[in-house]
């Protein structure tokens, strides 16, 4: 049953084969909703095991108009407008809109293409750390080793390729209390250019492949952070959400490891979802677990709490299951 939910276009139950429950509609107004770029209630967790509210504010992911829609119907409506001034003044409208288009798959904060969950709300003075691209035999292990001494649960967005090829990694993720996501496949910078059964491909290998080790994941996390405009169609069709970050170290898939701690001290806030990595870091592995304990330390001091993403962001944002085959 898990498996063939997990196949099944546009539908998201739960592991039991029920329908996900719609949550509370939306109240109140606190909880620094700007910082929220959007919450979302398609798979609420049940009230015995939610742990933090869902955050007053939030909205549906689905069912709603994006950026884009919006702001191609603005275009069109001003460029008609405009068109009874002077023709060549209806071209300026569309010429934004057309620049938006191409600026935007950059700059995923933006949520144009899909509402993206880069952040929780401030009230709840925490932050999540969330390690991309692996995992790795040299890093994963040891990074869990350091998780576990500062008693902190993180979020991994795996490959699925390097999921694949190291189940008993993933099995020791899940072991220690983490949350993993999906992160494409094969890791393609370029798979925003791809075309849409591409882009369906990488997502639902990577779906697989977590299905095959007993996750199914809520999340994903395009590679880059990039988007497009088929991409909410994608995700839709297996039930997943995307999620971006706030806090972004430019550790360039930790290429630029020294500093890394600092630069996250210097920028992070409360509530913001931490982009880090967890593949082979250039110049060793041991200056960059220095990093990461900068990092831990450095947020107990202040007294600022690093809560597992579902906490975060309120919502689940994986399903376990028993692993199909033990391999490895
Ligand atoms: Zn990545």
């Amino acid at each position: 049953m898990y498996r063939t939910a997990l196949l099944r276009p546009g539908v998201a139950p739960t592991l039991d084969g029920s329908l996900p429950a719609q949550a509370e509609p939306p109240s109140g107004k606190d909880s620094a909703p700007d910082r929220v770029m959007q919450t979302a209630e398609l798979h609420p967790l049940p009230a015995e095991d939610h742990g933090p509210e869902p955050s007053p504010g939030s909205r549906p992911l689905t069912g709603r108009l994006s950026r884009a829609h919006r702001a191609a119907g603005a275009s069109f409506l001003l460029a008609f407008a405009l068109g009874f001034v002077h023709l060549r003044l209806a071209a300026i409208p569309l010429a934004i809109f057309v620049v938006l288009c191409l600026a935007a798959p950059s700059f995923p904060g933006w949520s144009f293409f899909l509402p993206i969950l880069s952040a929780g709300p401030r009230s709840r003075g925490a932050v999540t750390l969330t390690f991309d691209d692996g995992p790795d035999p040299l890093t994963t292990l040891p990074l869990l080793d350091l998780l576990a001494r500062y008693g902190v649960k993180a979020a991994f967005f795996v490959v699925g390729e390097r999921a694949e090829a190291h189940p008993c990694l993933i099995r020791e993720i899940l072991a220690r209390g983490h949350e993993i996501g999906n992160h494409s496949h094969s890791h393609d910078l370029f798979l925003m250019l791809r075309r849409s059964a591409t882009l369906h491909r990488e997502v639902s290998a990577c779906q697989e492949t977590l299905s095959r080790q007993g996750v199914r994941s809520l999340v994903f996390r395009p590679p880059l952070g990039m988007t497009n405009s088929r991409l909410p169609g994608v995700l839709h069709r297996f039930g997943l959400v995307a999620v971006g970050f706030a806090c972004r170290p430019l550790d360039f898939g930790n290429r630029r490891v020294k500093g890394l701690g600092h630069r996250v001290l210097r920028t992070v806030e409360r509530g913001d979802v931490v982009l880090l990595h967890d593949c082979p870091p250039r110049g060793g592995v041991a200056p960059w677990l220095r990093e990461i304990d900068t990092i831990l330390g450095g947020l107990r001091e202040r007294g600022v709490g690093i809560v597992p993403l579902s906490a975060l962001l309120g919502r689940r944002v994986m399903e376990k299951g028993e692993p199909e085959r033990q391999a490895e």
